[in-house]
Parts: structure tokens; sequence; C-alpha cells
């Protein structure tokens, strides 16, 4: 069931509950996730013999990933019985959409829902937005459950629930995005909100929603992977952008094993603050960091490393922290973006004051980055930087009692 929340007309903010009916997890495992070598394997369990199988991996990852279908039934290139059998077996279901909510800027958000812990029927839930703009469309998609670091101004880092989302959870995001946005071929977009001029809705992808994607490196590596496959979504690496908080020994392998963008979190330039905002910093502090960066495999003036800097009022953001950043990245091939922060209730934290934030950007303007505010999208829905928490979380403790004891007696 999708509840469609238009807020158009609306800007005051809401929290939007998840439907709370009993969640059945998918009783078939989904195709989608797995590797061209591991669909092989899947159809030889089915009966393709060994000669055939590359031929119809070809076949299935067209379907799924260039033309998105949600079943086998269509895929007609494929006989009747062996779609059959694999319906027998598996799906190519993606996260389902239980929620949607449409910003006045456009800003879509979804939430997805996940099976939970296999001994409980509680599902997970976590969040996707999709950011249009008239040449690009984005996609924040998220990596985990909640976040096991605790960042002192974001919002998902106060979140206890964690796991690791799988490839196929993952990767299943732009596809669920490309089922609401219309964005497959033959498709029907949208026709309010901007939708970008170009053949697709989703141009961009940025691993920038829910967790932290070094972190749970190997299903990131094969969604990612999957994502820019050209025989299938082909989006390409240079426009799928990897944010982390600074897990140093995985950005090596981030550049070797993904190559994809990479962009940093990295809000403070000394140590004792920086150990605070992104406790992270006490493990891989900002001489390593630096040290990671300035060696990360491909990176060049035309591949630069985005440096993502929060705006907080009186902590971070003097002229002499702006100084001291420009002086910091000095010899690596970066772009700058100042993030306005994000409030959300209970924070201690305020955004900086936008007079403040306009002479921090000269500074680094002069310094020869070009552009490095990043305006905020989607605030009215809850859907900018940082601010994204799965609902189960959000829910009331009457809620969540009600869910567990409807799932106790099912
Ligand atoms: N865990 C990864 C990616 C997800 S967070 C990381 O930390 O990089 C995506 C970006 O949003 C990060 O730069 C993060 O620091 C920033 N962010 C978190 N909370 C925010 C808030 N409340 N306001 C603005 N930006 C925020
Ligand atoms: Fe996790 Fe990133 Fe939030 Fe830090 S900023 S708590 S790493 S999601």
């Amino acid at each position: 069931m999708i509840s469609r929340v238009e807020t158009a007309s609306a800007p005051t903010p809401f929290v939007e509950k998840a439907p709370l009916e009993a969640y059945v997890a998918p009783a078939k495992p989904s195709l989608v996730g797995l590797s061209r070598s591991e669909l092989a394997d899947v159809l030889g369990e089915v009966g393709v013999p060994a000669a055939q199988r590359k031929m119809r991996v070809q076949q299935l990852w067209h379907w799924i990933y260039y033309r998105g279908f949600t079943d086998f039934d269509g895929m007609t290139t494929m006989s009747k019985e062996l779609r059959a059998a694999l319906a027998e077996r598996y799906t190519v279901a993606r996260p389902e959409v239980v929620a949607e909510q449409v910003s006045v800027d456009g800003t879509r958000k979804w939430l997805l829902r996940l099976p939970g812990d296999p001994d409980s029927k509680l599902p997970h839930d976590v969040e996707c937005v999709y950011i249009p703009d008239t040449e690009r469309g984005t996609l924040c998609v998220s990596s985990q459950v909640g976040c096991t670091l605790t960042c002192t101004f974001c919002h998902t880092g106060t979140q206890r629930l964690v796991r690791n989302l799988t490839a196929g959870e993952i990767a299943g995001q732009v596809l669920a995005a490309r089922d609401r946005l219309g964005d497959w071929p033959g498709g029907t977009r949208p026709t309010d909100g901007v939708i970008p001029t170009g053949e697709r809705c989703v141009t961009n992808i940025v691993m920038m929603g829910m967790g932290e994607p070094l972190y749970n490196f190997d299903a990131v590596r094969d969604a990612i992977l999957i994502m820019a496959d050209g025989e299938g979504l082909g989006i390409s690496k240079r426009r799928i952008t990897l944010s982390t908080s600074g897990v140093v020994p995985n950005i090596e392998r981030a550049g070797t094993e993904i190559g994809c963008m990479l962009a940093i979190s990295l809000h403070a330039v000394r140590d004792e603050l920086r150990n605070e905002l992104v406790p992270l910093n006490r493990k891989y502090p900002i001489a390593q960091l630096m040290e990671a960066c300035r060696n990360y495999p491909g990176a060049s003036n035309a591949k630069r490393i985005t440096f993502e800097y929060v705006m907080l009022k009186d902590v971070n953001d003097s002229i002499e922290d702006a100084k001291a950043l420009v002086r910091l990245l000095k010899g690596i091939p970066a772009k700058i973006n100042l993030i306005p922060f994000n409030p959300w209730p209970g924070t201690k934290y305020e955004c900086s004051d936008w007079d403040q934030i306009e002479k921090f950007s000269q500074v680094v303007f002069d310094a020869g980055y070009a552009s490095p505010v990043r305006t905020p999208r989607g605030r009215d829905i809850f859907a900018a930087c940082g601010q994204l928490k799965s609902a189960t979380e959000k829910m009331t403790a009457r809620e969540r009692l009600a869910l567990r004891a409807m799932a106790m007696t099912d």
C-alpha cells in the first residue's frame, strides 16, 4: 500500500507514520543484487544447461536492470517453462515503497520497508530521497538501517536500530525510484514538480542516505557495480558519489574496487573539534584521513574529491576555520561543499547565520573553489542531509507496543 502525502500546498513539516499492518516478509528471495556469476548459478539450479547460461544471464540482466520488469511473466525472450521455474523459487522484488512525500521544491522522499530480524516479524525501514533539477536528478541512497557511528549533529546517528543493507536492497532503491518515477523505457513520468529534461529522471547517485557506506563495504561495492553496469542501469561511476565520515582503511579499497567519486564528511579542521562532531576521528584522525585522500586512486583535477562541511553556528564557522580549511586541502584535487546545518528535534546545534555562511564561503571561493554552498532541498518533508531516520524508530512507545503485540499474535 502506498500512502501518498502531498505537501506542495502545506509547507508545515510533519512526520509520516508507517502503516501499522503486520508485515509479512517476502517468502522467496529476490534476484535483484546478484552478480552475473550468481545469476548463472541460479539458472543452473533451475536446470539451464551450462552452455546457455551466459546468454540467459544477459537476458535476465536486460529485463531486470534495463527494462525494470517487476516479475518474470513479461520476460518474453525466455521460454514459458524457464519463467515459471524461476518464478517458483525467486522474485525480482525491490524494497517495498510504503510512503511517498513530495516537497514544494519537487524533492521526493520514499519510505522503504525491508525484512527485519529473522526471528521477529518487525520490519525495518530506510529512506531514499530524489532531488530533481532541470539538468539532472540525484538519488540519495541508504546503505544501512541507522548508523553505528554517532556524529553529534546527525539525526541518523541517534538511531539505535542498525543493520547492513544487502546489495539487492541498495541497488533495489534505484529500481524502486525508477518505478515511482516512470523512469524505465516507455514509462510515464510524473507531471508535478521539476523533472530533468534529458532521457532519464535518475541521472546521479549519492550514497548519502542513512548509514556509513564504508562499514558495509562489500554490499555497497556490489550494488554500485550493478548501478554502473552499462547493459543495465547505466549510471556512470563519475555520477556516483560515495560519502564517508572517514573510514580510512576502506578509502583506498573504494578507489580500486569501486572507482566511483568520493566525498569526505570533514566538518572540522582541528582534531579536538572533529573528535566531538565525528567521533570516528578518534580512531582515524585528520592527518591520516588527508593522507588517504592524497592517495585516493584515480583522484585528479578532473575527478576531484568533495569535502563536506556542515555549517554549525559558533562551532566550526569562524573565518579562521575557513582559512584553515583551505590550507588543509592544499595539494588535494578537491571540491568544497558547505552544507547549511539541517536542524532536527532535540539537537543542540544551530545553523550558522546566513551572513556568516557567506563570509566563510567567500574565503573558500577566493581560494579557487567554485560555488561552495549547497542549497538545502526537501526541508519541508525532512528529506535534507542528516535528517533521515527510520519511521519505526519515530513511532511512539504505544505504537511500538501495538506493532509488537500484532506480530506476536499472528
Ligand atoms: N555516513 C556517511 C553518509 C551519510 S551522511 C557520511 O557521514 O558521510 C551524508 C552527509 O550529510 C554527510 O556529509 C553528513 O555529515 C551530513 N549530515 C549529517 N547530518 C546533517 C545535518 N543535520 N545537517 C546537514 N548535513 C548533515
Ligand atoms: Fe552515520 Fe554519516 Fe550520520 Fe555520521 S553523519 S552518524 S557517519 S550517517
